[in-house]
């Protein structure tokens, strides 16, 4: 059967459990393991995406192609420097998130969550809401579990690729997932997690896929740091009670059906949005298909 956020909610109601409680329950009953072998797992996941939220911050990683990289450092150091605009906790998510981005594109070790493209965003999320709020690992690892039924709503409805739905499908669901985690770790409810999740999905619906040369590199990085902002923003907008008009498997069926009415040169082909710019062809001549630059 689909997993649908009604059906999650009717369960949570009835069986007298959270999301993340459902999500273990079903997990032993289908894998047969203990749960302290499924926390375990959790948290070598968990490990990978500090680790990979922090590599970047001070080491300077470049990409396979070396056409990005650096970046995170730069934004730690900007914030070091006390001139972000925005504060600590908005800057250093968008630097954890560009860390992450940038170990992927290095071929680095990452957690997909859910695609490698948008694996910046969920690791931020937890080293942001470690950083500020000092929540434990095991705290941490059930809301990760929140984030994954989350992102099984998606994938059960519409999809997390970026060649089938655009950037919406990948950053999108990914600022989902992290959204209603952010609202757990604060103590509220599955219904405010759902406001989360569906803020986090109407904000960024449409978004296509254009990376230059079809490599995730750019503008998918900054599409990460995006991603955080969104989650965090959305987060804090269902906490304050900013009504949602739309459900959250609503949310999740439109954006299957904008994802389906992309032009496939929307769709991580690189043919499309900003991978046709005159700036992303020069680069794409020069770090992607290793060809000398053209005269002027
Ligand atoms: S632009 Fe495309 S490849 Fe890059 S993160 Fe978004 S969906 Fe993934």
């Amino acid at each position: 059967m689909l997993t649908t956020m009604k059906l999650l909610k009717e369960r949570c109601k009835e069986e007298n459990l959270n999301l993340w409680q459902l999500a273990i329950k079903d997990e032993i009953e289908n894998t047969g393991k203990t749960e302290e072998e499924i926390f375990a797992r959790l948290q070598k996941t968990l490990d990978v995406m500090k680790a990979s939220a922090k590599r970047a911050l001070e080491e300077d990683v470049r990409s396979v192609t070396g056409m990005t990289g650096g970046n995170a450092k730069k934004m730690h150091e900007y914030f070091l420097g006390g001139k972000s605009v925005l504060g600590e906790t908005p800057a250093m998510a968008m630097a954890f998130a560009l860390s992450t981005s940038e170990v992927n594109a290095a071929m680095g070790r990452i957690v997909a969550a859910p695609t490698a493209g948008s694996a910046g965003i969920i690791p931020a999320t937890m080293m942001t809401m470690l950083n500020k709020y000092n929540y434990d690992d095991r705290k941490l690892c059930e809301a990760l579990l929140i984030a994954t039924q989350i992102g099984q709503v998606i994938f059960d409805n519409a999809t997390f690729a970026g060649a089938e739905g655009g950037c919406q499908a990948e950053t999108g669901s990914a600022s989902a997932m992290a959204a209603a985690a952010v609202c757990y770790l604060r103590g509220y409810d599955v219904e405010i997690q759902e406001n989360a999740a569906t803020a986090a999905l109407l904000n960024i619906m449409g978004l296509v896929c254009d990376p230059i040369g079809g490599m995730v590199e750019f503008p998918c990085n900054l599409r990460n740091a995006n991603g955080i902002m969104n989650a965090l923003a959305s987060a804090d907008m269902a906490m304050a009670g900013v009504e949602m008009f739309v459900t959250f498997d609503e949310a999740v069926e439109a954006m299957k059906r904008v994802g389906d009415s992309l032009p496939e040169r929307l769709r991580e082909t690189g043919e499309g949005g900003i991978a046709v710019c005159p700036s992303s062809i020069k680069l794409k001549r020069k770090y992607i298909d290793k060809l000398p630059e053209e005269e002027e």
